[in-house]
């Protein structure tokens, strides 16, 4: 077995049945991808819409593509055709950016609101409040082609497991209270948190995405 095929492996059965793992293959060569998905995975993640793009054409078109980085409104047409899923919305403008791209191809794209919880100044993000903003808007109900599913967050980078853990509790809880807001555009199923470092706690803490990078395919 290669060692991606292991690294994969090892992971999914650390990992309870409830979590899947996303593969995140931001600035790997497209051999590396082929070779992943020779192992029989499918679901792949990248932080660059023009990256995941080249790599969509390149690719067999059963993969599962997850848009996890800092997003762009007017990237979102390159990526509406073939995107599963997006990880990164953290405004009302990019949501309906989406929802008319999606329209415009005919789909409806999953959305995951992505909410700040570290400690730190460099992070993308939505407060709880202004998550909460959005759900409530009644502009809401005329995004035919979106879909809320969820709520994405990253961690502080810190060597402090207790804190990593309280900032992934703190989104499971504000992802069950923001369970009263599901309607026809909203669904709260998803909570998108987890990395190479911290996944087994995010997994612990009620996970159901884990974005795994590094421990899969080394350094970047
Ligand atoms: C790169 C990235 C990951 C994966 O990071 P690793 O530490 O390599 O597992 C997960 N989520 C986001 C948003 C990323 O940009």
């Amino acid at each position: 077995m290669s060692s991606i095929a292991q690294n994969i492996q090892h992971i999914e059965n650390e990992i309870p049945g409830t979590t899947k793992l996303i593969a995140v293959t931001k600035t790997k060569p497209v051999s590396m991808l082929e070779e992943t998905y020779n192992t029989g995975f499918r679901r792949f993640g990248e932080n660059k819409v023009q990256e995941m793009s080249e790599k969509f054409n390149l690719l067999p078109k059963d993969i599962e593509w997850h848009m996890i980085g800092h997003l762009q409104s007017n990237k979102v047409k390159y990526m509406a055709p073939f995107v599963a899923m997006v990880h990164s919305v953290d405004s009302f403008k990019l949501l309906k950016e989406i929802n008319k791209e999606a329209k415009k191809n005919n789909r409806t794209i999953a959305c995951l609101l992505q909410i700040f919880i570290a400690q730190e100044e460099t992070k993308f993000g939505l407060s709880a409040e202004e998550a909460e903003e959005i759900l409530q808007s009644t502009q809401l109900g005329a995004l035919t082609n979106i879909k809320i599913a969820g709520l994405m967050g990253m961690a502080s980078n810190t060597e402090d497991p207790e804190q990593v853990r309280s900032e992934f509790h703190s989104l499971k809880t504000l992802f069950e209270s923001f369970k009263q807001y599901n309607n026809e555009r909203v669904d709260m199923q998803e909570l998108s948190m987890g990395m190479s470092g911290d996944y087994m706690i995010a997994a612990e803490e009620g996970s159901t995405l884990i974005r795994v990078g590094s421990a899969i395919f080394g350094s970047r």
